[in-house]
């Protein structure tokens, strides 16, 4: 991709292209590390303009006086936009992160499927008719909240993104979106393609910008009815907080440390294709990432060694390579943190079966690549089992029957998504009922469907996302009562009769 095709720079502000007026943005190319662009980033005044301007273009009949059907048509041909145009996103979101080509493609897709779902979820969503109990018809409807912030992290841009502005807008919402600072530029992209859809100005802004400027703005401007928000637990908690002084509604999808479990009598080959994709796809940058391996005793040395010499086969490589599996990681300074969590592992006694390095040679040399690493001999309560390391970092561990096992699944924090790998369903059933998770997946991982809600326990969050609910959580509910006697309240009716 040219340097002139990617997005110049210039923020989306309520409609209009501006410069920032914030802190400078560098977007790297993580596999070089040459720089993509550099950007002023929103300030917090640019910030309350948009808020302003959204609070009025929001509140105009022109867009709350639309129906359903009415507003379905803009997700539509944000659609159509986003699916016109997935090999220029690819190109510019895995510029922008370092994910494989295949990879942004995909994430594309699935965003312009994310557009269209709720456009038709919009559409066909019914209000309800609730039953009759006294004089009154009664009804309960729902109204859109007003000026919705949906702040996103930078490792799956275009699907994030699209995951809350999608159902914000069906709802009749508008939407500042706030990406992460390290990937500025898919956020854009996606501005340029609402713009062509003709979503009328002010309904949507894209404000890059730093999350202790901008984004705490949008946390604590009065003028901000509900922030939607993906990221790190410790920035949920510290937004979550500042939302209830404000006693303002927050969705909060934060990290993980999930479990993937596998029994003896799992499909052996099955379990190590669907492991390694769990955790070192997207190079482990992934907030579902199968992270914590457990693996029944009769099976675990045969198993290990298998998965072992599996994953030295992974290919490592550039994101435009199409036989690339492992891509490098987002930036210089992630993939320190990550080298950072498995020194401290390998020093407090964890064994060090593959990886827990850099790959040599000349492609690697300028880019943030890391190896896909094992780690064994750790215990459940280590910190390496415990933290969320946000990166191509797997721990194994054995264990002995399935009571021990769903009690070391739920020692832990998170509660985002589980794996099961068995042949026995009635087992997987039990198993994957007992364990505290958001999502669990059985003798497969990280498949996602946007007609199926997603959402994590404890530590990994609060609220769900996509599903038809997804819409609801974008709307105030509201109940309205309408008499259906014609006759005055009997209180007052003396009282009123023959005035
Ligand atoms: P992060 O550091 O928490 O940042 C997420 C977003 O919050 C960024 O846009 C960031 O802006 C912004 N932010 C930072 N400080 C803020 C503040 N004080 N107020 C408001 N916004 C603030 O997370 P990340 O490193 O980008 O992403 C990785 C994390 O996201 C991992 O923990 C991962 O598990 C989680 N994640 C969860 C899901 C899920 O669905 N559960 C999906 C994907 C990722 P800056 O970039 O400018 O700091």
């Amino acid at each position: 991709m040219s340097f002139d095709e990617m997005p110049d720079g210039r923020l989306f502000l309520a409609g209009e292209w501006q410069a920032g007026t914030g802190d400078e943005i560098t977007s790297v190319f993580p596999a070089d590390g040459s720089v993509n662009r550099v950007l002023r980033g929103a300030s917090r005044a640019d910030g309350i303009e948009a808020i302003a301007r959204a609070g009025a273009a929001q509140a105009d009949p022109a867009w709350r006086g639309l129906k359903p059907h009415e507003r379905a048509r803009y997700l539509y041909a944000i659609a159509d936009g986003i699916e016109a145009n997935i090999d220029r996103i690819s190109r510019i979101q895995s510029r922008d992160t370092g994910k494989t080509l295949r990879e942004t493609a995909a994430l594309a897709a699935s965003a312009a499927g994310t557009f269209r779902y709720f456009g038709a979820v919009a559409e066909t969503m019914d209000e309800d008719l609730t039953a009759q109990r006294g004089t009154a018809l009664t009804l309960s409807v729902h109204e859109p909240l007003g000026v919705v912030a949906a702040i996103t992290p930078w490792n799956s841009p275009i699907a994030s993104d699209a995951q809350k502005v999608a159902p914000a807008l069906a709802a009749g919402n508008a939407v500042i979106l706030k990406p992460a600072s390290w990937s500025p530029l898919t956020a854009l992209e996606l501005a340029r393609i609402v713009e062509a859809a003709g979503l009328p100005k002010g309904l949507f802004s894209v404000l890059p910008g730093s999350g202790r400027e901008i984004g705490n703005l949008l946390v604590e401007h009065p003028g901000i009815a509900k922030v939607s928000f993906t990221g790190g637990t410790t920035t949920g908690r510290a937004l979550a907080r500042k939302a209830a002084d404000k006693l303002m509604p927050v969705s909060l999808e934060l990290g993980g440390k999930s479990p993937t479990i596998v029994f003896g009598d799992a499909d052996m080959d099955q379990a190590l294709a669907g492991i390694l994709f769990g955790i070192f796809s997207s190079s482990g940058q992934s907030c579902i990432a199968g992270s914590r391996l457990f693996v029944q005793r009769g099976i675990y040395d045969e198993f290990v060694a298998r998965l072992v010499a599996a994953t030295k086969r992974l290919k490592v490589g550039h994101p435009f390579d199409a036989a690339t599996q492992v891509a490098p990681l987002i930036h210089m300074d992630h993939r320190a943190e990550v080298a950072d969590h498995v020194a401290r592992a390998i020093a407090e006694g964890a064994q060090l079966l593959c990886g827990g390095a850099a790959p040599d040679g000349d492609l690697y040399a300028k880019g943030s690549y890391y190896l896909p690493t094992i780690l064994a001999g750790v215990k459940n309560t280590d910190r390496i089992c415990r933290d969320e390391v946000f990166g191509p970092v797997l721990v194994v561990m054995p264990f002995e029957d399935e009571e021990e096992v769903i009690a070391l699944s739920n020692d832990n924090d998170y509660g985002l998504a589980c794996g099961i790998w068995t042949r026995d369903f009635p087992k997987a059933w039990r198993v994957g009922r007992a364990v505290n998770a958001g999502t669990i997946w059985h003798n497969t991982y990280k498949q996602f469907s946007i007609s199926t809600p997603f959402g994590g326990e404890a530590d990994s969050g609060v609220g769900r996302e996509k599903g038809r609910q997804g819409l609801r959580a974008y709307m105030a509910q509201k109940s309205v009562y309408t008499d259906l006697t014609g006759q005055m309240h009997p209180w007052a009716a003396a009282t009123v009769e023959g005035l």
